[in-house]
């Protein structure tokens, strides 16, 4: 039996099975309230000194486990989250602002995400076997990855560097964005009763904690989430010590509809995955190209659709799809997209609202009505319930227009015609391609971007094989005959 956890207690970092507490705290606050929620440490550089130091002399037993011994484990990790969720689900609406059905969601994908990434493994390669010698591809693990987590998607996007670095047997550090320590603090207090000391551990702290885990000399990865700005900085960091990376960026993908689609059969998909989480997701529908021919009827269908069905509030709140935009950094971020609308002249076929006046921050969605292509909301991932259509005509125009940027993270084609459909996706340069669906992602499907949007793939076999160095192993049997 896990232990339950208590959503209220943050007793210190996690590190090397124990509470370590700093002399420093912060909170982060309920962005739907704008109320202070709990106390959590600030690591200090010691701190991470400490984890790293525990991280390395746990990865000399971790990394001779077996696969079965790591997979025990991580499935027990994933059977006590299954016992806390609860708490989880309600600890990630109040730090995150998620509607707590997609807390729930994300809950149930993190759980399956380790359940699965426990049955996985790099298999050696033979590449050559005969009497004289056999050569064989081998994986070994890097030593200690830092993960470094974002604030949209805590639990999943934090499980889903913790699964296959320790499956692949490395040891890990976890840091979550300062704006959503919480539910990763939980985390790491359900790891400290199941994986031995220094193998998971979790360090909460300020923005001087990221920089301090890309430039430490005990690292031996990144993995990251985040924004491509930081993304740019997190690789720059790792340069100096050679420090092996994986980045996972923004994205701002395309969704292309063309003229033979049922519009209603794709408008609750298509609409929900552009305002999901208020936006707040690297894959979203966020350029909707529909074909001239539709292009009106569509557009009123999805006004239609988002006015009745996409109702923005508090998480807690029934039926809600659009929660509070994440912490006041954003909110400003989107508040600017919001105003441009006046100041660019762009046509709007649903308003949007800023709620001023209420505590959390709430924007309720917006469609934009056919703006220039080179307009903002056209070019910058808005990471905000505001979407713009467009229009398209030949098929060749629109696959241009969907692979002009220097983002490739993910791109949708909707169509009755499949064969049509699966032509085009295959000229799309992103790290992710859907016909007839959108943000489909699986724990056994390799995730990433391409261009700007990511070096390395999440997830997968090939994200399994990111957090090793490749070892070829030559066999001489006849020497000493
Ligand atoms: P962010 O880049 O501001 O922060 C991400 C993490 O990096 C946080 O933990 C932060 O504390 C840390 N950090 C900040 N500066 C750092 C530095 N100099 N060195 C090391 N770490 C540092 O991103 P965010 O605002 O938390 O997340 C939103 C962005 O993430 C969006 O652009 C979104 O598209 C992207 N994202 C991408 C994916 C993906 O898988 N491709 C998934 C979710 C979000």
């Amino acid at each position: 039996m896990a232990s339950k956890i208590d959503i209220t207690a943050y007793k210190g970092n996690i590190i090397n099975g124990e509470f370590v507490p700093t002399p420093a705290t912060r909170h982060s606050i309920d962005p739907a309230t704008g109320e202070p929620l709990y106390e959590v440490p600030v690591a200090r550089e010691e701190d991470l000194d400490a984890a790293v130091g525990h991280a390395r002399t746990a990865f000399k037993s971790w990394s001779k486990t077996t696969h079965e011994e790591r997979a025990s484990l991580l499935k027990a990790f994933a059977d006590a989250i299954e016992e806390n969720r609860r708490g989880l689900e309600k600890l990630q609406t109040m730090e995150q602002g998620k509607p707590i059905g997609l807390a729930n969601t994300e809950v149930t994908m993190a759980i399956t995400w380790l359940r699965t990434f426990a049955t996985m493994q790099i298999p050696d390669e033979v590449l050559d076997d005969n009497e004289e010698r056999t050569i064989y591809s081998t994986r070994t693990p890097l030593g200690v990855v830092g993960a470094i987590v974002p604030w949209n998607w805590p639990i999943l996007l934090g499980l889903g560097k913790v699964g296959p670095a320790l499956m692949t047997g490395n040891t890990i550090i976890m840091k979550p964005s300062p704006y959503t320590p919480y539910c990763d603090l939980k985390l790491g207090e359900l790891a400290m009763s199941i994986f031995p000391p220094g193998v998971f551990q979790v360090l909460s702290g300020d923005d001087s904690l990221g920089p301090w885990l890309t430039k430490h000399p005990g690292v031996n990865m990144i993995s990251f989430t985040g924004s491509i700005a930081t993304g740019k900085r997190v690789a720059a960091s790792c340069a100096k010590t050679l420090k092996r990376y994986v980045l996972e960026l923004g994205g701002n993908d395309a969704a292309i509809v063309c003229e033979d689609v049922e519009i209603e059969k794709c408008m609750p998909k298509i609409a929900t995955l552009a305002f999901l989480n208020s936006g707040q997701i690297c894959m979203l529908a966020k350029r909707i190209y529909v074909h001239e021919k539709i292009y009106d009827q569509f557009r009123d269908a999805m006004v239609e659709f988002t006015k009745n069905n996409i109702k923005t509030g508090g998480g807690f709140e029934p039926d809600v799809i659009v929660g509070p935009v994440q912490n006041s950094m954003q909110f400003e971020l989107v508040k600017n997209m919001y105003a441009e609308i006046e100041k660019s002249g762009w046509k709007t076929a649903l308003e949007g609202k800023v709620r001023e006046t209420s505590k959390g921050y709430f924007i309720e969605p917006a469609i934009i009505d056919n703006p220039p292509e080179d307009s903002r909301i056209v070019v910058e991932e808005p990471f905000g319930p505001i979407v713009p259509l467009l229009k398209w005509s030949s098929e060749e125009d629109v696959i241009d227009r969907a692979n002009a940027l220097e983002t490739g993270l993910g791109t949708s084609v909707w169509s009755k015609d499949v064969a049509r459909a699966e032509r085009m996706a295959r000229q799309i340069s992103a790290g992710s391609v859907w016909v007839n669906s959108h943000f489909d992602v699986a724990p056994d499907v390799p995730f990433g971007g391409h261009k700007e949007s990511g070096i390395g793939m999440e997830w997968g076999i090939e994200g399994f094989k990111h957090f090793t160095n490749s070892r070829s192993i030559w066999v001489w049997k006849k020497v000493f005959e």
